[in-house]
């Protein structure tokens, strides 16, 4: 341990992340203040990139729109567990936010006239859910590449620090404040700390909690589990997206733009399922009815391929030269992937995970929040590690692109707003001696698990008991399970010992994060004994508002919390409803 050297940097704000959610609230914080991003992956390599079919916005370029639409739209989608202050910013200030896009010249799709180009996305609506309306802004499948080199850009033309493969390991407090992050460098193994006024967290989902997923190697909470282990809450854990068109089997998402440009699900028998399900809007219903349907498809022996697991995303019908120009990343994974052509063949999906909606809990200020709604001055978080609660149970299509740019945003301008006035507080000395000691521990380990087995175990019993319908049985099977591995996690090894570049030393560590997520997930899914959005309990399968239209808070404990039987302790906070009172969910 006496050989790790520690490096202390001192800046305003720190921002951890360079996502877009990140590198966003970068861009407004930099001219302002001196600011660094500090990432485990080089910036371009976030997920961001990945995402593929659009960013929405009420433009109405080319059909009549309007940000109150939007904003019903979002907290309908969400199962009205929205907080609709939230979700009024989200939608109002959507224009601008691809404006901003736009000046800062990322190429958007464009109509015959030269006006950024729209397209359908699910559950988007014109007045009220009469019917689907184009919303979604594109840079054809390829929408996040555009969004996340667009930002990293606009990052290098105004000097903004970046620290990349540095990973966040621990936030320093100091009496309750926020005084530093504590990074682990992989080059060369030293320890990184941190000191800012103001630090942005902006690490991210933990899709890697399951097995078959659409999101990276990468996105396994660190962030999250960070603010969980300082014994802040954590909101709506329980509510994970299952997205419907991954490819079976892999899990690589096919976007909703397939759909949108007028892709068909359809089953073994050819028939187009979605009409019975959702007869309005069919299959650009929000992707929890979807999700659903298709796994119920499967379900009652109507899917398709030789164990009849699957069902099919048909776009034969589409001209290839449509199919060319607007989709052609997901169209080549499909032959790449499966050996399908989509041109000709029907595309086998199911569906796959994909989004976490809950996280850290924060305001419209992008301020993290601890308990009864205080604010935890200095700390901001954005993005998909963040619940500002704009996707409530069930997140639209195209609107985390345009959360990470609204709220990431936000997070830059209040973050230097707070650096302006407020004191550094004072760096504790010992602020690295959790991270040495935990990587101390994992470095020395004799055990006989291997990291890679237990996190394999780990996805594959997420993916069989939390998955799109859940049961108190299947959960208290995933508990079970967890709490073996946890003690299974104490006696693990690792076979790099070096210093530079080990990978081997931070896969174990992620897996601790994992863990944490894994285990808060399923105790707020075995908690909440209701059906909403994207949380199906087959037992208790109707939406009790009487009971449940309220936020789930999960606390980390000392001591073993009565209720839960575990380390976590759940609390509850009021949804904030300003004009949509819940209804009934027809589309
Ligand atoms: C395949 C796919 C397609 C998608 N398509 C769409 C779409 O079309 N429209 C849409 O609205 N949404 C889409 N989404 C969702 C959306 O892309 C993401 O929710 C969003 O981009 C997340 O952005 P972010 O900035 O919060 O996080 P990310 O882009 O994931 O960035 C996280 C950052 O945190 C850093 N980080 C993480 N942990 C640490 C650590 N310990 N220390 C330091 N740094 C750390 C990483 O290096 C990275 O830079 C898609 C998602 C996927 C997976």
């Amino acid at each position: 341990m006496a050989n790790d050297n520690v490096t202390y940097h001192s800046y305003d704000v720190v921002i951890v992340g360079a996502g877009g959610a990140g590198m966003r609230a970068a861009i407004e914080a930099g001219p302002h203040a001196k600011v660094a991003v500090v990432s485990k992956l080089f910036p371009t390599r976030s997920h961001t990139g990945a995402a593929q079919g659009g960013m929405a916005a009420a433009l109405a370029n080319v059909e009549e729109d309007s940000w109150e639409w939007h904003t019903f739209d979002t907290v309908k989608g969400g199962d009205y567990l929205v907080d609709q202050d939230a979700a009024e910013i989200l939608a109002k200030e959507s224009v601008q936010a691809v404006i901003d896009l736009e000046n800062m010249g990322l190429p958007f799709n464009r109509t015959p006239d030269g006006k950024i180009d729209q397209r359908r996305f699910g559950g988007h609506t014109r007045d009220h859910g009469k019917a689907p309306v184009r919303r979604s802004c594109y840079a054809a499948d390829r929408t996040g590449h555009m969004i996340l080199q667009t930002l990293y850009q606009n990052c290098v033309k105004l000097g903004i620090e970046f620290y990349n493969e540095f990973y966040v390991l621990d936030l320093a407090m100091n009496d309750g404040k926020p005084s530093a992050v504590v990074a682990y460098e992989l080059a060369t193994g030293d320890i990184h700390v941190f000191a800012a006024k103001s630090i942005v967290f902006a690490t991210g989902g933990f899709g890697k909690i399951y097995k078959t997923t659409s999101n990276a190697h990468t996105l396994t909470g660190d962030g999250v589990g960070i603010i969980f282990r300082k014994g802040l809450p954590l909101e709506d854990m329980e509510f994970y997206q299952f997205h419907p068109t991954g490819l079976a089997g892999l899990g690589i998402l096919l976007s909703e733009a397939a759909r949108g440009e007028g892709g068909i699900l359809r089953n073994a028998s050819g028939e187009r399922f979605m009409e019975r399900y959702a007869p309005t809007i069919k299959d650009l219903a929000p992707r929890d009815m979807v999700a659903r349907a298709m796994a119920n498809e499967v379900r009652e022996g109507r899917g398709g391929g030789p164990n009849k697991d699957y069902v099919f995303l048909d776009l034969t019908h589409l001209e290839p030269a449509v199919i060319d120009a607007k989709l052609p990343d997901i169209t080549e994974f499909a032959r790449t992937y499966l050996g399908v052509e989509p041109y000709t063949e029907p595309v086998p999906v199911f569906p796959t995970a994909h989004y976490a909606m809950g996280g850290i809990p924060t305001n419209i200020k992008a301020e993290v929040l601890s308990d009864n709604d205080t604010v935890v001055p200095g700390l901001y978080a954005a993005g998909e590690c963040a619940c500002v609660s704009v996707h409530g149970a069930n997140r639209l299509g195209t609107n985390s692109l345009l959360d990470i740019n609204v709220f990431g945003k936000r997070a830059g301008r209040y973050a230097v707003e707070y650096a302006k006035t407020a004191k550094q507080v004072p760096v504790p000395e010992n602020a690295a001696d959790e991270v040495l000691a935990m990587l101390e521990k994992v470095r020395k380990a004799k055990g006989k698990e291997k990291v890679a087995q237990l996190r394999k175990e780990l996805q594959e019993t997420m993916d069989k008991n939390a998955q799109v319908f859940r049961t108190e049985e299947t959960l208290n099977e995933a508990f079970d399970k967890i709490q073996e591995l946890r003690k299974r996690y104490e006696n693990i090894s690792i076979q790099d010992q070096g210093k530079r570049f080990n990978t081997d030393l931070l896969e174990a560590i992620e897996l601790g994060f994992l863990l944490d997520l894994a285990e808060v997930t399923v105790i707020t899914c075995r908690e909440r004994r209701e059906s909403r959005g994207a949380h199906l309990r087959e037992d208790f399968p109707t939406r009790d508002d009487q009971k449940f239209m309220v936020h789930s808070m999960a606390y980390k404990t000392e001591n073993t919390d009565k209720a839960t039987g575990t380390n976590i302790k759940l609390g509850w906070k009021p949804v904030v409803i300003t004009n949509y009172q819940p209804m009934e969910r027809k589309y």
